[in-house]
């Protein structure tokens, strides 16, 4: 590995390790090499062109979408002591100017640019002159016409091929499909880049679904007094007017909720946004629009009120949780009503059938994915075309199993049932004929006469499409779409068919309730146990109000955790916390050494208060079991204090211990031989083969050896 990649990476980011793949693509850059990258959000995509940037020489271009985001990772890199700065539609001229004049004078180690600037003729000619480190295009899947984020700029950045063949090229991009991948190497004439794949999984995220029927709301309300009583959350809903009821029934329950819809003006949009990235624990709850552009690392929770009307959506809104790879939870609750109203509202759209079709089958599998009672992990890995070998356990499922029933017949059934009617019709049809629907149709295909005509009265109608799905989402069936929607089987049914595999599905009637119990978040958690992560996040708090940058920025909840678990007393121990740099080193080390410093005194005299209390009984004359059963603690305990009494000279030994001088003498014969200067009693327990208890140890060595 590159020497200075490395010392970047420990210096100035202040992270010990690259994670997984980070290295070889930074590597792979800086070696002059092309790359296309693949990664989940939160992965760590900016430090892999990041990084190379800053090591080779000259400035590199990171060509970006969302100019929200632009604005964020420059003021990030700032507070990193980076010269980075960009270039876009919302500066004035003068700004404009000033940054290009930096960056043709080789003042800027890293310009951030929209694609519509990058490819104007002006532009390109002052690259001409420009030494460049490399180009980065950030969400390259953009650059894919078939993507709802599809941008036309997108399609002319192969000209950077074109007209800088020697200067290195990474895209990258969270969207995992072959397909688009296939057109960001096609269209931005990457075909001879290294391909950086890595898992989509996200280990911290924790899913959870609910089918709530009529409340949930109100189970919304309990995961977040439970669970997330002081985080900041997303909460998803299908509707403007779901959007502000909810919104506004929060905040009556006491939360900073605040809603966000395409119906608001801009200016409450970006004011609600901007207080969500500013403010700690602010709801935002919003409609899907939310999200794209966001880069807020500390989102504890991700809530659905409705459900995603695919897979990918799904995950991608999910992923909003948790970017700082701290625990996560992505958590939703459904009802029927939602799934009726998409249905609605694909029926409705102007798409082509073939476009409807696609859409339909996609909340299908949705659908089937929140009725699975193995791993959701396991399953969503599966649909991205991912194996993952034991079940997570960091789902509903595998937490709290849910109820379930053997569904092994049911499935042969509903599988024997597809096979004999040629693997050419779709759910529906094939209820029919396991049920013996009187209908032309299937009297005109002869289906009556198959053997599987009617074998399914067992179940009705509802009853048997759950099944299918379930059957689906465990790809034991696959929907041909080409093929109007018929159901074919797949090769691992095989094994259900002979009855090798016993199959267990979610009973529909009593869904297992599946809140978990004692696990609080995060930062619930660390907030009731401990007054230092208060004062911590308060201190972050306050710093990032002096520089006017979101708190995250300032230091991610990780580090402050580490603080809290280590605290570190001085400028050298606080440059090992992850995520000091020497450049936050430099600007922040002392207001949280002081306020950690401050923390550690307080407790100091919250020791003190408890000895007063102690000496104060045992002066007015009560026996230590008298004041241990008075102040409910444990006669140890009582004794810890009287040696501290002792050791301040409040009380004197012999009132605590009867013991002769020669006695004393040979205790303290024992702890100046014994106890090598760390105040360990054991050794001189065992030396004097257990002749005095520990009470009586520590009392004595109060007396004659002070701290
Ligand atoms: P992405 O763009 O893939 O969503 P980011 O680049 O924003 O992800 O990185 C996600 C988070 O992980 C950031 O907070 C970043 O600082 C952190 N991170 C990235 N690489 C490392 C690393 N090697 N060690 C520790 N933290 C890292
Ligand atoms: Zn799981």
């Amino acid at each position: 590995m590159d020497e200075t990649a490395l010392d970047y990476l420990q210096n100035t980011f202040g992270y010990s390790d690259f994670r997984l793949q980070q290295g070889d693509i930074i590597q792979t850059l800086i070696d002059g090499d092309d790359a296309v990258v693949l990664m989940p959000t939160g992965g760590g995509k900016s430090l892999c062109y990041q990084i190379p940037a800053l090591v080779r020489e000259g400035t590199g271009i990171i060509i970006s979408p969302l100019i929200a985001l632009m604005h964020d990772q420059v003021m990030a890199l700032q507070q990193l002591g980076i010269k980075a700065a960009f270039l876009n539609s919302t500066q004035d001229a003068r700004t404009s100017r000033q940054t290009e004049d930096d960056l043709i004078n080789g003042r800027l180690q890293l310009l951030y640019v929209a694609p519509e600037r990058l490819t104007t003729g002006s532009f390109l000619n002052l690259l001409k002159h420009t030494r460049i480190s490399l180009f980065a295009i950030d969400e390259a899947h953009c650059v894919s016409q078939w993507g709802h984020d599809f941008r036309p700029d997108y399609i002319q950045l192969s000209l950077l091929h074109e007209q800088f063949p020697d200067i290195p090229r990474i895209a990258l991009t969270a969207t995992a499909d072959e397909a688009t991948r296939k057109e960001i190497k096609h269209r931005l004439q990457l075909d001879d880049a290294r391909l950086f794949i890595s898992s989509f999984d996200r280990p911290n995220i924790c899913y959870r679904i609910t089918e709530a029927q009529s409340n949930a709301k109100a189970s919304l309300l309990r995961f977040i007094q439970n669970e997330h009583e002081n985080d900041a959350g997303i909460v998803y809903c299908l509707s403007r007017k779901k959007v502000e009821t909810t919104a506004a029934w929060l905040k009556e329950k006491g939360f900073n909720a605040l809603p966000y819809h395409a119906g608001l003006g801009a200016d409450v949009r970006e004011k609600h946004q901007q207080q969500f990235l500013k403010e700690e624990a602010v709801i935002i709850v919003a409609t899907i629009a939310f999200g794209m552009g966001i880069d807020k690392p500390d989102v504890r929770f991700v809530a659905h009120l409705n459900l995603p009307k695919s897979m990918e959506a799904y995950y991608q809104e999910t992923g909003r949780a948790g970017r700082d790879g701290q625990a996560a939870d992505a958590w939703m609750a459904f009802g029927l009503q939602d799934v009726i109203m998409l249905k609605q509202l694909m029926a409705d759209s102007n798409a082509d059938e073939q476009h409807k079709r696609v859409e339909h089958h996609k909340l299908e599998t949705m659908l089937g994915f929140t009725e699975i009672t193995s791993c959701r992990r396991q399953s969503l890995l599966t649909y991205f075309g991912e194996t993952l070998e034991q079940p997570c356990g960091n789902c509903d499922n595998c937490l709290s199993p849910a109820e379930t029933w053997d569904a092994s017949v049911a499935a042969q059934k509903a599988l024997s049932c597809a096979h004999r009617t040629g693997q050419r019709f779709g759910v529906n049809y094939l209820v029919d004929v396991l049920i013996a629907k009187e209908s032309e149709r299937l009297q005109q295909f002869g289906h009556d006469k198959l053997s599987v005509y009617g074998i399914g009265k067992e179940y009705d109608a509802k009853q048997w499409r759950s099944i299918f799905r379930q059957l689906i989402s465990r790809n034991l069936l696959t929907v041909d779409l080409e093929g109007h929607g018929s159901l074919r089987l797949t090769e691992q049914c095989r094994a259900v068919l002979r009855g090798e595999e016993t199959l267990f599905f979610r009973k529909e009637s009593k869904r297992a309730k599946t809140q978990r119990k004692g696990r609080k978040s995060y930062n619930t958690e660390k907030a009731a146990n401990n007054q230092l992560w208060e004062a911590l996040r308060n201190c972050r708090k306050q710093l990032a109000e002096e520089n006017n940058v979101p708190p995250f920025m300032i230091f991610h909840d990780a580090a402050l955790a580490e603080m809290m678990e280590r605290q570190p007393a001085n400028r050298e121990q606080f440059s090992r916390i992850s995520g000091v740099g020497e450049s936050k080193l430099e600007k922040f080390a002392d207001a949280f050494l002081h306020t950690i410093g401050e923390h550690i005194d307080n407790e100091k005299t919250a020791v003190s208060d408890t000895v007063s209390e102690t000496l104060l009984l045992f002066r007015n004359g009560l026996t230590i079991d008298a004041i241990a059963e008075q102040r409910k603690l444990n006669a140890n305990t009582i004794y810890s204090h009287l040696a501290s009494g002792i050791e301040q000279g409040e009380v004197k030994l012999d009132e605590v211990i009867a013991l002769d001088q020669q006695e004393i003498n040979v205790i303290h014969e024992a702890l100046l031989s014994f106890n090598e200067n760390d105040r360990k009693l054991k050794p001189v327990f065992d030396a004097l083969d257990g002749t005095y208890d520990y009470n009586t140890l520590r009392c004595v060595q109060a007396a004659v050896l002070p701290a």
